[in-house]
């Protein structure tokens, strides 16, 4: 059943809500053996929730089976970002888009596996003590990731289910490709922050996974909006995204990105990226090739500075003082601070923040950090000139299968970093982008990228609904 269908029951109370989120527990928790999907399961809360639900079936998003990513806060439920740092840590308020979809009816059920901090592409980042995500295709291959759980859940739940994600330079598209589904990560600013625990403040957005692209309009009309809490929210309207499923095809321009397709796109994910072209153009739209060297040549080391950095930052809060893992009190601050960090972050943890202090460093600001903010607005710069002639931008979501473990150990740190080649130039821009699962190759699913220009997230629904 798909969720629009399945949110008409409830409201109309076709359905015992309270029996049927039962069953979506047992369930989530027979798939989480197999796949390590969630860091934690909220049976209690979503229980007392359906029932509030059953009380009253009114909201938009009634009955509906929602999960979230462990970086983004719920009241009482530990998040802990992936990490063992924020062990036992639990929030005492709900973050704004959580609070917001809970109004309308929606159902928490856990909190989904991730690369600690969303530190990496593949979910195999993970904290120590957490489980690796494995692709609900092919155990022996990623998720993608950061936002692994999320995606992978969404994938293989019979349930209709909504996940949350979060994306700093792709973590919301690439797992949503890696697992065949759609995912949306919105204009930065457009759903509040408040409640995130941050990567890098600049750069992260909250948006929806789901099967269906009506499933991702639903949540990004519920959750989005300005939030005083965040000042980095925007002022503007939001739109009613659902509406944008029923407009017509005709007039959308597409610019197809040159760089994206070539040298290092497996061929199978080009062949199936052009055929999906073709059936826009099938349907009226109509296309060109556009030139955008800057984000693919530079995209990488600009987001990786600035990631790094903002990252290094925000992870100094991590003491062992006010959230989550505590130690044994022994010795000075520093010995203390020294003792919690190493014992409690993940390998790669420890290398952005050693990556991103040195960036940072006096002597190395301006050639590295500064740099990369100026080469940031570049790029952002030749984004908005393409979209003075194209309504929507396309290219593979990552220019690869989702790959094995056994080969993902095998790559260099560049390697390893370059699988966001594709998804870092929207999010450095701060431009809405979708994937769109188009097909399969070896029973492996494929992602087309949409990115779209700011607040213009009706024209990645628009393409989205063709492929449904
Ligand atoms: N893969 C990228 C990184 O490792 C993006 C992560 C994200 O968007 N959270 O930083």
């Amino acid at each position: 059943m798909k969720v629009q269908e399945f949110i008409k029951k409830v409201q109309n109370k076709e359905m015992d809500i309270v029996e049927h989120t039962y069953k979506v527990i047992e369930e989530t928790k027979k798939i989480n053996k197999e796949y390590h999907y969630l860091n934690t399961i909220s049976e209690e809360l979503a229980i007392e929730q359906a029932k509030n639900v059953k009380e009253n079936p009114k909201g938009k998003l009634a009955g509906l089976p929602i999960s979230i990513k462990d970086s983004i806060c719920v009241k009482d439920i530990e998040s802990t970002a992936g990490s063992r740092i924020l062990k036992n840590y639990k929030p005492l308020f709900h973050a704004t888009a959580v609070k917001k979809a809970i109004k309308e009816g929606a159902i928490v059920i856990g909190k989904t596996a991730q690369d600690e901090f969303g530190f990496g592409g593949f979910s195999t980042n993970v904290g120590l003590g957490f489980q690796i995500p494995l692709n609900p295709f092919d155990k022996k291959r990623t998720t993608g990731g950061s936002s692994g759980g999320a995606a992978g859940l969404t994938q293989k739940a019979s349930f209709p289910h909504i996940a949350f994600g979060e994306s700093t330079g792709g973590s919301i598209v690439n797992p949503a490709s890696f697992c065949g589904v759609f995912g949306l990560c919105p204009t930065y600013g457009r759903i509040s922050r408040y409640g995130l625990i941050d990567f890098g403040n600049s750069l992260d957005k909250i948006g929806p996974i789901s099967k269906d692209v009506y499933g991702c309009a639903l949540m990004l009309e519920t959750i989005s909006g300005h939030d005083e809490k965040d000042s980095t929210s925007l002022r503007e309207n939001t739109d009613s995204y659902t509406k944008y499923l029923k407009k017509d095809m005709k007039k959308i321009k597409i610019g197809i990105i040159k760089e994206a397709f070539g040298k290092g796109i497996d061929k199978s994910v080009e062949k199936h990226i052009w055929d999906s072209i073709k059936k826009l153009e099938d349907n009226g739209c109509t296309y060109k090739e556009v030139s955008l060297p800057n984000s693919i040549k530079y995209g990488i080391p600009t987001y990786y500075i600035l990631g790094t950095s903002e990252a290094s930052t925000n992870l100094a809060k991590y003491c062992g003082m006010r959230y989550g893992i505590t130690e044994e009190l022994k010795g000075n601050f520093n010995e203390y601070f020294t003792n919690v960090r190493s014992k409690n972050f993940g390998k790669e943890a420890k290398r952005r923040i050693m990556l991103g202090t040195f960036a940072r460093m006096s002597g190395f600001r301006d050639a590295l950090y500064i740099k990369a903010a100026k080469v940031r607005t570049l790029i952002t710069e030749e984004y908005k000139k393409a979209f003075k002639n194209f309504d929507v931008l396309i290219s593979p979501t990552v220019p690869i299968l989702p790959p094995k473990f056994e080969d993902i150990n095998k790559l260099t740190l560049l390697q390893n970093y370059m699988i966001d080649i594709l998804t870092v130039g929207p999010n450095l821009a701060g431009l809405p982008h979708l994937n769109i699962p188009v097909g399969f190759e070896n029973n492996l699913p494929i992602g087309m990228m949409v990115i779209s220009d700011h607040l213009k997230e009706g024209n990645l629904v628009q393409i989205g609904k063709e492929f449904n």
